[in-house]
């Protein structure tokens, strides 16, 4: 087929099978699609997709060693100045960043990027040492000097991983038992097999990155302790684990979960598997508020733990949906219904204090607002119920307060995020730099990657100024 043709669809676990086991959805390329899609690529010369990539991967670089059936000369290429590719040819929303701006996208169908990227790093993984690197660091001299890494997601590995490579000294410290940040905790392992994400991980710790779990800084010791114990630089990537909730009445009713809390319990804590200590009360009818991406990974994963029905409540309509539409597409495949136009007011226990339902209101389209989405506006006398015994409210995080409140001198926005300078990622206090979700709010995998190599390279110009190296 190759060049002018359309792109190559992703081999998936049937619909009805996948809703009830956790295995990966996509199945990924053979190797002869993958060579076939590489061959739809242009090469075009000014490489208009690069510009689309928060990390800058030179894409029609490695695309043209597909084509030569290099996969692992392509693998080597990502990781220049990408370490997780596995991770973001599975989770990226590559249809708003390199494949928006692919020219072969004007007329037809975008390159795959996302679907060769997750191949060549799968192969390089199968045939070669893929999770550990061979590589000398660039300043071996650097090692004197240590940098202090506050959580291993994505923003933090990508940081630790930039100046372990250039040759410093870096530890990070991550408050939970397991590293990895949403990658485990929240994105559920029929996106993202945990195999692939440990592979991942420790390819950043065979390039000298040591990591710390169940060190909480804020409590095990703060970030000014970090500086005062020999670090000579702090980066904050704590991200944004705090829920917002609907603040409507009964939502401490027992049944009530944030999606943060649903796939903290389901991802990491394993609730719905027996031998496990802290399990969740088997749902039959889950109701999930919201339609972003947590939303959709709320919903496939209460299929999965065998609630009989899984329902999205949203108050806005299909088009205004917040999440990928291919999430959308998996969800609705899988047997989710979508009750759009839909505002709860009040969730109504039973004699237990546990949810039964909620009291919602029929919602219709008004002007857009701010966000340039039609507004919702209420139906009055509307009001309806929906009976259900499980609620997860989806409708994103904020960051966690624990960093601000016990950082001195440490500038926030109102809303939480911390301030930084965007060139170099430095917060108001000298030698403390921040990126990721604890900046901008919840955002994506590979804008908190790219926040990170701003951060890298601006701690590596910080520490050389202020010691005087060239
Ligand atoms: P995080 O991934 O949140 O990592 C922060 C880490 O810091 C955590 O491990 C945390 O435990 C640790 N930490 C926090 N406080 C402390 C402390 N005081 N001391 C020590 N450690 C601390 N994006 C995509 O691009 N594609 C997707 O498909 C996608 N799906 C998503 C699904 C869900 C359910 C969610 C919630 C988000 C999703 N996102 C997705 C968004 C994406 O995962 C985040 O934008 C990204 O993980 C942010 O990376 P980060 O490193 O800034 O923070
Ligand atoms: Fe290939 Fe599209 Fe990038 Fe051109 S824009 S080099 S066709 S991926």
């Amino acid at each position: 087929m190759a060049k002018g043709g359309p792109r190559n669809s992703m081999p998936q676990q049937d619909a009805a099978a996948r809703a009830k086991n956790f295995d990966e959805v996509a199945l990924g390329y053979s190797e002869a699609t993958a060579l076939d899609e590489a061959e739809r690529c242009l090469n075009c010369k000014t490489k208009p997709c690069v510009q689309g990539c928060p990390v800058n991967i030179d894409i029609p670089a490695f695309v043209d060693l597909m084509k030569q059936k290099d996969f692992a000369g392509a693998a080597n290429v990502i990781k220049k100045t990408n370490s997780l590719p596995a991770i973001c040819g599975r989770v990226c929303p590559q249809e708003n960043q390199c494949e928006k701006f692919c020219v072969l996208g004007k007329k037809g169908d975008a390159v795959a990027v996302g679907r060769l990227e997750r191949f060549a790093a799968d192969w390089q993984a199968a045939n070669s040492n893929g999770s550990k690197a061979s590589f000398k660091p660039e300043h071996s001299e650097l090692a004197n000097y240590k940098v202090a890494v506050v959580g291993s997601g994505p923003a933090g590995l990508t940081v630790a991983g930039d100046l372990a490579k250039i040759g410093y000294t870096v530890t990070i410290f991550e408050a939970l038992h397991k590293t990895g940040g949403v990658l485990r905790y929240g994105i559920p392992e029929f996106r993202l097999p945990r195999t692939i994400l440990d592979r991942e991980v420790e390819y950043v710790k065979s390039l000298g990155v040591t990591i710390f779990t169940d060190i909480i800084v804020g409590r095990t010791f703060k970030v000014e302790d970090l500086l005062e114990q020999g670090f000579d630089a702090v980066f904050v990537g704590s991200g944004a684990g705090a829920p917002k909730m609907l603040g409507i009445p009964g939502e401490n009713l027992s049944g009530i979960y944030s999606g943060n809390e649903w796939l903290t319990r389901i991802n990491l804590m394993r609730a719905h598997r027996r031998e496990y200590a802290t399990p969740i009360r088997m749902p039959k009818h889950v109701c999930v508020v919201g339609a972003g991406n947590t939303a959709m990974d709320c919903t496939r994963t209460a299929l999965r733990v065998g609630a009989e029905k899984v329902t999205i409540v949203y108050r806005r309509g299909r088009e205004e949906m917040p999440a990928r539409g291919e999430e959308i597409e998996n969800a609705e495949h899988e047997g989710v219904v979508f009750k759009l136009l839909t505002n709860p007011v009040k969730f109504i226990g039973d004699e237990k204090g546990a949810v039964k339902g909620m009291e919602c209101l029929q919602m219709e389209l008004g002007e857009p607002d701010a966000s340039g989405r039609r507004r919702p506006v209420a139906v009055q006398g509307s009001e309806f119920e929906i009976e259900c015994d499980t609620v997860i409210v989806a409708l994103g995080q904020n960051p966690n307060p624990l960093i601000r409140t016990t950082t001195d001198g440490l500038t926030c926005q109102s809303w939480g995020g911390i301030c930084i300078n965007e060139e170099t990622g430095m917060t108001s206090i000298p030698g403390v730099f921040a990126g990721g979700d604890a900046v901008t709010g919840e955002a994506t995998v590979i804008s908190a990657m790219g926040a990170g190599k701003v951060a890298a390279a601006g701690i590596d110009g910080y520490i050389r100024e202020k010691h005087g190296i060239s």
